[in-house]
């Protein structure tokens, strides 16, 4: 059909336009049932309206709603009357979780200056939230623990491993000291983590304006950017070693739930730590001598940055109040018919650390609104095959705690009918990014082919792909599936995807707003409706995009997964990993020989010197041989199942069914799609990973250095970048394995769907 269209445009035959042609059928349906599909699709995404999400935006974020708040509480019951008002089976699942608030906070500069920090964000008279001042939580750290320390100061750049390595060829010690570290880089709970791992006694976080104040833009209210009392609040437990509540790993935080002292609870860090303006930092920055840092060090402002300590002394105090509190997750159900065991599950939170209309309430309105037109289709008669959940989370900025302790709660119904999981947190203008399963990356780029962006009138497809050509991306031209990135953490996906192995994907608008407000007073409805997706007319895209991928999830024949696309990455992955291998082994042996012929000793400037890097073992040759074998296999099977497939299509599906009845029909299906919801589960490592065994999947896993951005194969990719050479061949062995049982797993359900 295709090439003869295209070839009537070709001699220009423009005077009669052909009828469209029959549009393929969608993935996971046959013709018949794909054209039914489409027709409910196109009414599902006329409904979401902007000027709904807005009002909705203005009243969930009218006033500050973190967790155990009153409004948090009153934002939860009106979220669950919304979600029943469109016709869900709608309830509130409470659990009880550790949320320390500030009781005390003190930073003082107390030598050779003296300058005691504000560490208070004031009211712009512009914008009416900024005042809310009695109910707004302080800017603090949670999860901190206590501490009343007084030490030298010593900057530390973003405070990440590579600038503790920095510091010691300079030998700078950061032992007995309190460390001040710049926001970004990494997440910042690893800021205080690594300073503790190398000393530190204390850990002050600030928002250089160089990265997110007046180094970007004007600053708020007259710009989007950070102004100088800005402060970014959020959590610091160690969640690369599990997320949710400190007290209670690996199980809901429910009433009986068996508790850890806080004393034990190996998330707290072991330091106390509190973030700062760089209004604040700016006299302590000033006041430190010593040395100046090298120039990618080197911040926004107006001062020459030194490493310090010189004479400087600092004094920081916390001291928090430790008590268990409420969180509040909305859990709203619309049952599915002939598959009703399956589960397609959906979710946003809906706490903030203030007022937080960026993060999250924009992503909690298209949200609702999905669900507003979700409830109106069933009203006109749509019936999913499969049991949609809706999940508006609570105490999502602490530490995942609403989606993690519901995760942990129903694991096991969870593990027996959780198909996906979708998430969104904050929105805005641009590009739709999708992140998350590859087994899921060719289902996903059909749906965004379906989805008009606002700005450019195209698809939001073919926007990012023009992006990718105009970054030069040799494969984006083809036309081919759009590779999506790998999911590390940072929000609520991190417990289904990678404690449960549930196929998961993170979707949200983003890539032409810039903002310096992230976890202030001044996210709000103010600064959303003058700065970012000011028209949600991007709300209403996310709306449409996850709800069209919650509805075609809900209703495919055969599930839409496509493992040639998980496969193709999986070589990718393992390519990357030998790279690494030989790169680290050449940086290895390189800086070997330059200690060996002297050669830090010669360039050394003696008025500044940097001493050589600590020497390290070169790594010796891995067996990649069982990964590679397993490797094969899993491509094998993904080629013959993608065959089976087309098969079943072309076949057209319900006619198969009628000519062997139990054989390739709806029976053989059901056995199909059973096998399909599992093939995340068997990713997963039975032990889980080295030190934190509560993350499990063999694929994804946020780092342990990094904490947001993810590794990918984390067990031997860790392992190679922490040059722990003796793990590396048993974590190929453990890949090899989980690898092995995918390939045996998706041949199973190729033969089950082959017609005979
Ligand atoms: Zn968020």
């Amino acid at each position: 059909m295709r090439p003869f269209i295209s070839s009537i445009v070709a001699v220009g035959a423009l005077a009669f336009v052909p009828a469209a042609p029959e549009p393929a059928p969608l993935r996971g349906f046959t013709a018949q049932s794909s054209a039914l599909e489409r027709s409910w699709e196109a009414k599902f995404r006329a409904i979401p309206e902007p000027k709904r999400m807005r009002d909705m935006m203005q009243r969930l974020a009218a006033h500050p709603h973190h967790v155990g708040s009153p409004y948090g509480k009153q934002n939860a019951e009106w979220i669950r009357d919304q979600y029943a008002s469109f016709g869900w089976d709608a309830r509130i699942e409470t659990f009880d979780v550790l949320f320390p608030t500030p009781v005390e906070r003190v930073v003082e500069m107390v030598a050779p200056t003296k300058y005691r920090a504000i560490l208070q964000e004031p009211t712009v008279p512009a914008d009416p939230t900024s005042s809310q001042h009695a109910e707004q939580l302080p800017t603090y750290n949670a999860y901190s623990i206590d501490g009343d320390v007084t030490g030298p100061l010593v900057f530390v750049n973003y405070g990440v491993p590579a600038d503790y390595e920095e510091l010691e060829r300079r030998g700078i010690s950061v032992k007995g000291a309190i460390v001040i570290a710049k926001y970004g880089g990494s997440w910042r709970g690893i800021k205080p983590k690594v300073a503790a791992e190398h000393g530190a006694i204390g850990c002050l976080i600030y928002s250089d304006p160089g990265d997110d104040g007046y180094g970007g833009g004007a600053v708020f209210p007259k710009g989007p950017m950070r102004p100088p009392r800005g402060v970014q609040r959020g959590s610091v437990a160690d969640m690369p070693t599990y997320p949710g509540d400190p007290l209670t790993p690996g199980v809901g935080a429910t009433k009986e739930a068996k508790r850890l002292d806080v004393r034990q609870a190996p998330t707290m860090t072991k330091i106390p730590v509190l973030p700062i303006s760089y209004g604040d930092a700016q006299p302590l920055l000033a006041a430190l001598t010593g040395p100046v840092v090298p120039s990618q060090w080197r911040g926004g402002l107006p001062i020459t940055y030194r490493f310090g300590p010189g004479a400087s002394r600092v004094h920081l105090k916390v001291k928090f109040d430790f008590g268990l509190k409420p969180v509040y997750d909305v859990i709203a159900r619309l049952p599915g018919t002939t598959e009703a065991d399956q589960w397609i599950i959906r979710g946003n939170h809906h706490d903030a650390w203030v007022n937080g209309a960026e993060d999250p309430i924009s992503g909690q309105v298209a949200e609702l609104e999905e669900a507003r037109a979700l409830g109106e289709l069933y009203k006109q008669g749509w019936r999913p095959k499969r049991t949609i959940i809706y999940a508006s989370w609570d105490g999502e900025e602490p530490g995942l705690l609403g989606s993690t302790e519901w995760a942990e709660a129903h694991a096991d119904s969870l593990i027996a009918h959780a198909v996906a999981y979708l998430n969104s947190d904050s929105n805005g203008r641009g590009y739709l990014g999708v992140e998350g399963s590859h087994s899921l990356e060719s289902f996903i780029n059909g749906v965004e082919q379906d989805i008009t962006d606002p700005e450019s009138n195209v698809s939001s497809w073919k926007r990012n792909q023009a992006a990718l050509v105009m970054r030069g991306d040799p494969d984006a031209r083809a036309g081919g599936d759009l590779r999506i990135g790998a999911l590390g953490s940072g929000s609520d996906f991190t417990p289904f995807l990678q404690h449960l192995g549930v196929a998961s994907l993170n979707m949200g608008y983003g890539g032409e707003d810039d903002g310096g407000i992230y976890h202030s007073i001044y996210d709000d409805f103010y600064w959303y409706t003058h700065f970012s997706d000011t028209s949600f007319v991007y709300g209403r895209a996310l709306a449409q995009a996850v709800g069209t991928t919650v509805m075609r999830l809900a209703s495919a024949d055969v599930l839409p997964f496509v493992f040639t696309n998980l496969a193709a990455t999986t070589h990718r992955y393992i390519d990357e990993l030998q790279q690494l291998r030989d790169r680290r082994s050449k940086e290895i042996d390189e800086e070997r020989r330059r200690v060996s012929d002297s050669v830090y000793a010669i360039v050394r400037d003696p008025r500044d010197p940097v001493g050589a890097p600590r020497l390290q073992t070169p790594p010796p040759r891995f067996d990649f041989a069982p990964l590679l074998d397993a490797q094969d296999s899993l491509s094998a099977a993904a080629a013959r199942f993608e065959k089976s497939y087309t098969a079943w299509r072309d076949g057209g599906g319900a006619a198969q069914e009628r000519a062997q009845p139990g054989d390739g029909g709806a029976a053989g299906l059901a056995e199909v799609n059973r096998r399909l919801m599992r093939a995340e589960r068997v990713l997963m490592l039975r032990d889980g990973l080295e030190h934190r065994p509560w993350f499990k999947h063999s694929l994804y896993a946020p780092g342990f250095y990094t904490g947001y951005g993810v590794k990918t194969m984390p067990g031997i990719r860790e392992a190679i970048e922490q040059s722990e050479w003796g793990r590396v061949n048993g974590e190929i062995g453990r890949l090899a394995e989980a690898v092995n049982a995918e390939a045996a797993l998706v041949k199973e359900a190729a033969t089950l769907l082959q017609p005979r």
